[in-house]
């Protein structure tokens, strides 16, 4: 029978940072540590183990660990991982031989958005998508509670494509939303604009609000091509909500706010995401008390 002592560990790994937290059966974030990620195999081995161990207690369950990138959703096998050498590693295998603890292993936006679902009012009920804007474009699918794998690596929303042209992505093709509309491609349309390369979206909003042609520009040709993706999502899967998370949410649910509407036909609700950067962290201890449970015999609860 779980107990109110007991405590999930919550890992998210980001391409810069990695963040371990010790999280409670209700989702709050008890203790947090935030580090450089280190990118190498043996030096992330060893960065995930001693961070795991330093915030273990007598009372810990099991660990939730989100990944940036292709994770097979039905197997947690790591295809890719972004700027990280990573790619297929036993990081299940790492915990359990290091600490003896189950976990569970999810791409970091999945991990986000089963956070999001928990700490939204109306629950999770329904088709919801996440949509992360960082230095990529992340996505995530859940349906009643319980994220969507397809055949288990949906959710790249990404990758949608919104154009027939523009800079090679990272997985080989031209066109695709991430290479216009994610924090990098912020930066490149700043730089393009001839706007200082310190400005920031904060900044951009602020002379657009002023009158300034040129701030209100670039954040137009940052924030459309995302709307012609959710257009397609909206069309393709109809879900009930959009959240825009990841170190950029905020600022591309207001862009996207500024944008004249071109459809009736696929208007969505987007929100911005409600726990902001902790949102992986957290999900990610849930994820872990829910494996446990998943794996408990005995009725449902
Ligand atoms: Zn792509």
């Amino acid at each position: 029978m779980p107990s109110g002592a007991e405590t999930a560990i919550g890992v998210d790994v980001g391409g810069t940072r990695i963040r371990v937290a010790r999280i409670s059966p209700a989702g709050k974030l008890l203790e947090r540590v935030i580090e450089p990620v280190r990118q190498d195999r043996e030096g992330f081995a060893d960065q995930l183990l001693r961070l795991v161990d330093g915030l273990r207690t007598d009372s810990g369950t099991a660990v939730g660990i989100g990944i940036p990138g292709r994770v097979d959703g039905n197997s947690g096998e790591i295809r890719s991982a972004g700027y990280l050498d990573i790619a297929g590693m036993d990081i299940a295998g790492l915990i359990a031989h290091r600490t003896g603890l189950p976990s569970r292993i999810e791409n970091d936006a999945t991990m986000a958005l089963i956070a999001e679902g928990w700490a939204r009012p109306e629950g999770a009920l329904g088709l919801i998508f996440m949509i992360t804007v960082g230095t990529g474009i992340g996505g995530a699918a859940l349906e009643d509670g319980a994220p969507w794998y397809g055949g288990g690596f949906s959710g790249q929303f990404g990758h949608v494509v919104v154009a027939k042209d523009g800079p090679v992505c990272n997985c080989g093709r031209t066109g695709c939303v991430e290479t216009f509309s994610s924090g990098t491609a912020l930066g490149r349309l700043i730089a393009e604009t001839g706007l200082p390369v310190e400005t920031r979206a904060e900044d951009l909003f602020l002379h657009a609000g002023s009158g300034d042609r040129s701030a209100s520009t670039v954040l137009d040709r940052w924030a459309a091509p995302l709307q012609r993706a959710i257009e397609s999502l909206v069309a393709v899967a109809d879900p009930r909500l959009v959240i825009i998370g990841g170190g950029l949410g905020s600022e591309m649910t207001r862009a996207l706010g500024r944008l004249p509407r071109r459809s009736k036909w696929f208007e969505m609700p987007v929100e911005a995401a409600l726990l902001g950067d902790d949102a992986g962290v957290i999900g990610a201890g849930l994820c872990a008390f829910k494996a446990v449970r998943d794996a408990q015999p005995g009725p449902a609860a």
